[in-house]
């Protein structure tokens, strides 16, 4: 491969990777690239460009304390809701919500508070619901429990787990 910059010959690589996100410098490890000895440019392909970017949104949102990809998509799964619903709850447009579980974007932090509660507790999501007559695409079954604060035990646990696994 030859280095579009400078027409030198790349080599593969899988050192590394820092580059800036966000105005922050995140570094990537295990993504495999050609970088140019000469000049240090660097050429990827789109799958690993792809999770380079997904790694980057994950680590700026833990550095900036933001729910991760995985998290958001659990909330959302929680409630029961696909993802048109979900954006319709929160408020955003589509395709908001795809974007930010799968790290092609981060949330804001209003956004991310907003969601902080809809965990917290099922009944702000059901009031929320109410307002925009949004049905859970699922059937889901809950009775209320408050998520217990540094646990580290998973919630809802099974007694109080939806029915319905959310397609
Ligand atoms: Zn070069």
């Amino acid at each position: 491969m030859i280095c579009p910059e400078c027409g030198s010959e790349m080599m593969p690589c899988n050192d590394p990777l820092t580059e800036e996100f966000k105005g922050e410098m995140i570094t990537v490890k295990g993504l495999e690239y050609h970088r140019c000895p000469e000049c240090g440019e660097t050429m990827m392909s789109a799958g690993m460009a792809t999770r380079q970017a997904k790694d980057m949104a994950r680590q700026w949102a833990e550095l900036k304390g933001l729910l991760s990809p995985d998290e958001v998509k659990e909330i959302r799964k929680d409630l029961g809701l696909n993802q048109a619903q979900f954006e319709q709850l929160v408020g955003v447009s589509r395709p908001t919500a795809s974007r930010w579980e799968n790290g092609a974007s981060v949330q804001s932090k209003t956004a991310d508070r907003l969601m902080r509660l809809l965990r917290f507790d099922r009944r702000n999501a059901d009031v929320l619901m109410e307002r925009s007559e949004i049905r859970p695409a699922a059937s889901v079954t809950y009775s209320f429990s408050p998520r217990p604060r540094d646990s580290g035990k998973t919630w809802p646990d099974k007694t109080t787990k939806r029915i319905v696994e959310v397609a």
